[in-house]
């Protein structure tokens, strides 16, 4: 799947945000390694820390799908003028299934390519875990 089809399919799950609060709204999209979709937009909630990432949703639509290994996961911010790069804990949530690559995009269009390594630098993943 193109990149431009992963960034238009995280716009549109970005017009589906419920954001009443912060009036920004986020999609993302995960492209699992057998190649299926899964989307997520953010969800606030009036008891703020209750609010999901559209990364979280997308990822845990994935993973409850089945998935385990995630290739690429878009995010689309359809509202502020910077690109919107993933927190940071859905940086570990991309980390804990393998993601790859993360496209960021925001509403003018401007595109960036990060492999999730630069974004989540020495981190800590099931591999360093003692075996049970
Ligand atoms: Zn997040």
């Amino acid at each position: 799947m193109r990149d431009e089809e992963l960034i238009e399919a995280a716009k549109t799950a970005a017009a589906m945000a419920y954001a009443p609060y912060s009036k920004f709204r986020v999609g993302a999209v995960v492209l699992a390694a057998d190649g299926s979709l899964f989307t997520g937009s953010n969800v606030e909630n009036a008891a703020f820390p209750s609010t999901l990432c559209a990364e979280a949703v997308a990822i845990g639509s994935a993973v409850s799908s089945g998935v385990r290994k995630i290739d690429v996961i878009a995010v689309a911010c359809l509202d502020g003028d910077q690109n919107c790069f993933p927190c940071g804990q859905c940086r570990q949530r991309m980390r804990e299934f393998g993601t790859e690559k993360v496209i960021v995009t925001d509403k003018a269009g401007r595109t960036h390519r990060h492999d999730l390594s630069d974004l989540l630098p020495h981190s800590f993943g099931p591999e360093d875990l003692p075996s049970p």
